[in-house]
């Protein structure tokens, strides 16, 4: 970790630093994994990722042995000696004192995520672009330099270009898949690097280890949105990012009902973006803390379901003479090669093709099919498909979308949870449609 290198931001000469900004920075100061009750259920760190998703972080209520952790709905708590004490000490994080700065549900459902991402810490937030927001302002500092990509999910590049220079950091783009250019972009003040394993909607996988050494022999911080890829695909920090990052409304939370966001990595950094957190505010809520904790117990076994069926969709699709090119982790390539060298059970359902008649064919796909939803958003049990030109790139200029290779005719799909064999059907009867509308 390079916590004390030059490029490391500092909070001691921030104006109005208080006593708990200060223990922040303290490198002396022994840090411990959590925070966390004794009551917290821990799980041996061998269990397998579906056995830690049912159990890991439960609050095992000591008063009546409830299976399922409460649900704490109180925004603050009854002081206790330890909490004047953690005040000054700097362990505030590990009491309850407030919900903005802590609640049992949010340290139940944190301690789930850690475990899943093999981190010492977890933050959730109220949404994935708090998450991103509140952790690329706690880990950089007016000055500083963040490298990043094109390639980004639209809110992220758009807080990048249009927000950034505002607080005083400037950012450079780089095409992740070119390893030189990012050690190229590196210069005195870049402080952090920020990418995507999984790139949106191109499927583009980075070289991880290798971009994560790049960032250590020049003692730069990685942040990896792993979004597309969740935990149980891929576990960022056991090779080499320091922060992890998901938009929890996708994968993690799974049902489409709810907005969250997370962070993971060690200790030490992630009480600095909780510090950030504290000011900026977006914590998540208790309730939806529990409902993502419910959500998480099913990851595993919904992860692969969308394996399943994301696997048949791009054998269908490669097959489809009115494909003109699927864009798949799943197909064979140096993509797959990347991500199969680090990713521990690739298991994603999202995938983007091409099809023939460019974007007024792909509209008209989105009007035929019956069965999956035209609607922005992934990561849900049910199928949800979308057109990058008009939504989540409409951002880019055609020059800036043209340069990352996003064609005309590119659909993306999130496969859900449904039969794969209705899905094809409903793909086939769409396509077969377009044909029609294009003879008449
Ligand atoms: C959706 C998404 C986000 C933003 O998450 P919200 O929860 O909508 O704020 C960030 N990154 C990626 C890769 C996403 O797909």
């Amino acid at each position: 970790m390079n916590d004390d290198g030059n490029s490391q931001p500092s909070f001691n000469n921030a104006p109005g630093a208080g006593e708990h900004v200060r223990w922040l920075n303290d490198l002396s100061r022994e840090r411990q994994a959590g925070p966390a009750f004794s009551c917290s259920r821990q799980i041996n760190t061998d269990a397998r990722p579906a056995t830690l998703c049912v159990h890991s972080g439960t609050y095992e209520d000591p008063n009546t042995g409830a299976v399922g952790s409460p649900l704490f709905a109180t925004t603050t708590f009854r002081f206790c000696e330890d909490a004047f004490d953690s005040f000054l000490d700097g362990f505030i994080r590990d009491i309850p004192i407030y919900s903005r700065y802590g609640n049992p549900n949010q340290w139940t459902v944190q301690l789930k995520i850690a475990a899943l991402e093999k981190a010492q810490s977890a933050l959730v937030l109220a949404s994935g672009m708090a998450a991103i927001t509140t952790t690329l302002l706690a880990l950089t500092n007016r000055n500083g330099h963040i490298i990043s990509s094109y390639d980004l999910y639209g809110g992220s590049y758009s807080l990048l270009r249009s927000d950034m220079h505002q607080f005083g950091r400037t950012v450079s783009y780089v095409d992740p898949l070119d390893i030189s250019s990012v050690e190229q972009a590196i210069q005195p003040e870049t402080q952090a690097v920020f990418l995507e394993s999984l790139s949106n909607p191109l499927m583009k996988a980075i070289d991880l280890p290798a971009i994560a050494s790049i960032c250590k022999r020049h003692d730069v911080l990685l942040i990896i949105d792993n979004t597309f890829l969740s935990p149980i695909s891929c576990q960022p920090l056991q090779h080499g990012a320091d922060i992890v990052i998901h938009s929890g409304t996708k994968y993690l939370s799974g049902h489409s009902d709810q907005t969250c966001g997370s962070v993971a990595g060690s200790r030490k950094l992630v009480d600095r973006v909780w510090a950030q957190l504290l000011k900026f505010g977006a914590m998540l809520d208790p309730a939806q803390c529990h409902l993502l904790e419910r959500s998480l117990k099913t990851l595993a076994i919904r992860m692969k379901a969308h394996q399943e069926g994301a696997k048949r969709i791009t054998e269908f699709l490669s097959r489809h003479p009115q494909v003109k090119k699927v864009h798949s982790p799943y197909l064979e390539g140096d993509d797959n090669h990347r991500l199969m060298a680090y990713a521990q059970n690739l298991s994603t359902g999202i995938l983007s093709f091409e099809v023939e008649g460019g974007n007024t064919a792909a509209l008209q796909l989105l009007n035929h099919l019956t069965l999956i939803t035209p609607a922005t958003s992934l990561g849900g049990v049910e199928s949800l498909v979308s057109l990058p030109f008009n939504t989540s790139h409409s951002g880019l200029t055609t020059y800036q979308q043209e340069q990352i290779g996003l064609n005309l005719g590119l659909v993306r799909l999130s496969v859900g949870i449904e039969d794969p064999e209705d899905l094809c059907q409903d793909l086939q009867y769409a396509l077969t449609q377009i044909r029609r509308d294009s003879e008449i």
